[in-house]
């Protein structure tokens, strides 16, 4: 009887394999109009899928409440009324804006979430963009002072009717970080997310860092520099995202608050930090400011480094990459 249940055992165990080791699990996918990879280290392939629908299902609620393309979203609302009343909103999108606000007070304007005041009237697709009429006269909408929060009760207002938000430089950073923070409540120790130009990883990649390369701006196939990473969070900003050309102008997606016209001081910026929150708004603000203030600015910030490739192609590293490995 005892040999019968052993014999049992081990064919169930044969039947059954070995347990299986974790292993790097990766997904791809389109949220928020965008390019979403994962790479979690898991024990099952089941658990990992179940772990990426979770982080799916969130960067959609967020992708609902804070995109301004939708028209049912929590943000079109602002957009529609705010410029006449205090709009009440949920408390998620108000830290969202209010830390928006935040980046622009630490960027000098540079990052200016109602810069779509003019910037709503660019089509980078239909190689649209607005006149210097249309320009002169919103111009002076582009203000974040224009944005006025109520703490008390959670609501937005604009100050001026014509006031316009996107959150294009900033949302992706935070839905980056609440994938990440979601995948920590589950238990995962080691895993990478990133929605277009903004990544986070989570622990290392088998005791070494992950290297996150850093787009060539002016060829697709090629990288400008890879950069060893652990625990860390890593912004990207372009010229070469979306974008037309004219006359030898580039006309694209980042808009100087000053002048309502593509930032034109450089062709990428690449910010690492702790957290894509800031580091989204941060490389977007950079790119702006151009390398001379903008790397003042990168020195000047506790737990930030920056790489500016100018518009010769030329590349700069903040000082914490020549006098200590990054992270
Ligand atoms: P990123 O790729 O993170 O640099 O974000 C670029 C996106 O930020 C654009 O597609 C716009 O949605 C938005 N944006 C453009 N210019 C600005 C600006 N000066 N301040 C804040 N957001 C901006
Ligand atoms: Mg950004």
């Amino acid at each position: 009887m005892a040999a019968m249940k052993i014999f049992a055992c081990m064919a169930l165990c044969l039947l059954a394999g070995p347990l299986p080791a974790a292993q790097w699990y990766k997904h791809d996918d389109t949220v928020m109009g965008t390019a979403v990879h994962m790479e979690i280290w898991a024990e099952t392939e089941l658990r990992s899928r179940s772990l990426f629908q979770k982080v799916l299902a969130e960067l959609h609620r967020i992708d609902v409440l804070m995109s301004h393309y939708k028209p049912q979203s929590e943000l079109s609302g602002v957009n529609r009324l705010a410029g006449s009343q205090a709009v009440k909103v949920n408390p998620e999108l108000f830290t969202v804006v209010k830390h928006a606000l935040h980046m622009s007070v630490v960027t000098h304007g540079a990052f200016d979430i109602i810069y779509a005041s003019v910037g709503r009237f660019y089509d980078y697709r239909l190689k649209r963009k607005p006149n210097a009429d249309t320009i002169e006269r919103l111009l002076p909408a582009i203000d974040y002072h224009h944005v006025v929060l109520n703490e008390q009760d959670h609501s937005v207002r604009f100050s001026r009717p014509d006031v316009y938000i996107d959150l294009g430089g900033i949302a992706k950073g935070y839905a980056v970080d609440r994938a990440i923070a979601l995948l920590q409540a589950a238990g995962v120790h080691h895993a990478y997310v990133s929605a277009g130009g903004d990544s986070r990883i989570l622990g290392d990649k088998q005791g070494r860092p992950w290297l996150v390369g850093i787009q060539h701006p002016r060829d697709r196939k090629k990288l400008a520099a890879s950069l060893p990473l652990r625990d860390a969070a890593i912004s990207t900003s372009g010229d070469y995202e979306r974008f037309f050309d004219e006359n030898d102008v580039r006309y694209h997606h980042i808009i100087d608050p000053r002048t309502g016209i593509s930032a034109n001081r450089v062709r990428s910026v690449t910010v690492i930090g702790k957290a894509c929150f800031t580091t989204d708004a941060l490389s977007t603000g950079l790119f702006v400011l151009g390398v001379e203030k903008g790397m003042a600015l990168a020195e000047s910030l506790p737990d930030i480094e920056a790489v500016f490739i100018d518009r010769f192609g030329r590349l700069y590293a903040s000082s914490g990459f020549v006098n200590k490995t990054p992270r």
